[in-house]
């Protein structure tokens, strides 16, 4: 895998929440998408992520080119990535922890039926991880 784009155990923030709007956004995004799957990267502030990302050139549906790094903004509240699963549960594949062990520290899987509920937090390691959802 690649190296990862910024040295995240420095100065990393505690992500502890989502804004319920910034939570909305990307279960829409993820119903919208479907029958393809959707992808996008998390920015944080103050400690709870508040703004999703589309990337240049992310295309749904392949998970190869779901997520350009290289496209990434050199920006440390970027926290991690977020991308549905238009058939299945919220756990991670493979590729995704290879992903997840690549970049970042704060993973959300979405997956049908996309409401508040369904969807899923996890760290670098696959690990899942609290995220409490606030106004
Ligand atoms: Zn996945």
């Amino acid at each position: 895998m690649s190296t990862p784009l910024f040295d995240f155990t420095k100065n990393r923030p505690q992500v502890t929440a989502i804004r319920k709007r910034t939570l909305k956004m990307l279960l829409e995004a993820s119903k919208s998408s479907y029958p393809n799957e959707f992808g996008g990267i998390l920015r944080e502030e103050k400690g709870v992520i508040t703004e999703l990302i589309l990337l240049p050139g992310t295309i749904s549906g392949e998970r190869s080119a779901l997520f350009k790094l290289h496209m990434l903004p050199v920006d440390s509240s970027v926290v991690g990535t977020v991308h549905s699963h238009p058939s299945g549960s919220c756990r991670p594949s493979d590729a995704d922890l290879d992903l997840f062990r690549s970049f970042g520290y704060c993973h959300i899987i979405v997956c049908e039926p996309y409401d508040l509920k369904s969807w899923a937090c996890y760290d670098g390691f696959g690990e899942r991880r609290p995220l409490e959802i606030v106004k």
